[in-house]
């Protein structure tokens, strides 16, 4: 359930030293190397995932209940004033590290971080057209 070349693998066996804050039998959260903010963290699952797609329905659940538990630990250590769950998948929404992942974005008030989007303005007939599309009818 590991992946050879993959650097997250390596990291959540601990067979790469990283900066744990929790570990358990399935999973490890480490201090980002490249944090958005201070405290920046990632969920590593132990097994190899690609991506959402490829993360088991069980698994998932842990993931966000484990991201619940780490933020309230996070937020009550660090005093951060928010928090941003970011998770990405594939090249096109910003994922560089292709074994699934959870950001923990610990957010302060001015931290001067950007991370969102440029709202859009569609239509009512895209909007419908875009619902039809994913729920039908
Ligand atoms: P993503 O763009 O969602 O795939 O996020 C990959 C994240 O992994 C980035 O925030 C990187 O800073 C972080 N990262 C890459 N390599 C390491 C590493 N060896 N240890 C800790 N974080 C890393
Ligand atoms: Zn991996």
């Amino acid at each position: 359930m590991v992946k050879d070349d993959c650097i997250f693998c390596k990291i959540a066996a601990g067979e790469i030293p990283s900066k744990t804050i929790y570990e358990d039998e399935k999973y490890r959260v480490i201090l980002d190397l490249g944090p958005a903010t201070r405290g920046h963290a990632l969920i590593l699952p132990k097994n190899h995932y690609a991506n959402l797609f490829e993360l088991p329905e069980e698994d998932a659940k842990e993931v966000i209940c484990l991201a619940k538990k780490m933020a309230t630990i996070m937020k009550d250590k660090l005093g951060c004033d928010g928090f941003n769950l970011v998770q990405n998948n594939g090249e096109a929404a910003g994922q560089t590290v292709f074994h699934f992942h959870m950001h923990l974005i610990p957010r302060y008030e001015n931290d001067g971080q950007e991370i969102g989007w440029k709202p859009g303005s569609p239509s009512q007939d895209e909007l419908e057209e875009i619902k039809k599309q994913i729920a039908g009818e």
